[in-house]
């Protein structure tokens, strides 16, 4: 390989630097004439940036996967619209039919394994995140009175 400016063999690594917007390889000597190229080196420093504000530290809130209250009936109801025996299902997902049949049953909670397995296969959430809190909630007082529902009846007819 030759200087690209002034045609000297080049021995070992050529010197790359950019003449007149172009990247040229030269030698140790014309290496002056031209400017180096910085564009690698900058390019890195952005990711670099990018990378240190997505972990800057930040409130933590922390998440739980709690199961669906009603995960064995979902399980049960997704096998039967594909008209699956609880062996085929057991199969399919590589468990025995046991456990399969104690899980609808709410016999056993299955584990977060066996959950992922399940959920994978029927394109499904049987869990969904939760935050712990500590406020008492009164669910008591979103649920009408019986009272409210004779009113409201009275009122339609
Ligand atoms: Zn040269």
């Amino acid at each position: 390989m030759e200087c690209e400016v002034c045609g000297a063999e080049l021995r070992g690594k050529p010197f790359k630097v950019i003449i007149e917007g172009s990247e040229v390889n030269v030698c140790k000597r014309c290496k002056s004439l031209g400017s180096e190229k910085p564009v690698e080196r900058i390019s890195q420093k952005d990711v670099k940036k990018v990378f240190l504000r997505k972990k800057s530290p930040r409130k933590k809130i922390e998440f739980e996967e709690e199961l669906l209250e009603n995960y064995n009936l979902i399980i049960k109801r997704e096998r039967e619209k594909r008209g699956w025996s609880q062996e085929v299902l057991a199969k399919k997902i590589q468990e025995k039919e046991s456990l399969i049949r104690k899980i609808e049953n709410a016999e056993i909670t299955p584990e977060t394994e066996v959950i992922e397995k399940l959920e994978r296969l029927f394109n499904i959430k049987l869990r969904e995140k939760v935050v712990e809190v500590k406020v008492n909630l009164n669910r008591k007082s979103l649920t009408p009175t019986l009272g409210d529902i004779v009113v409201i009846k009275k009122k339609k007819s």
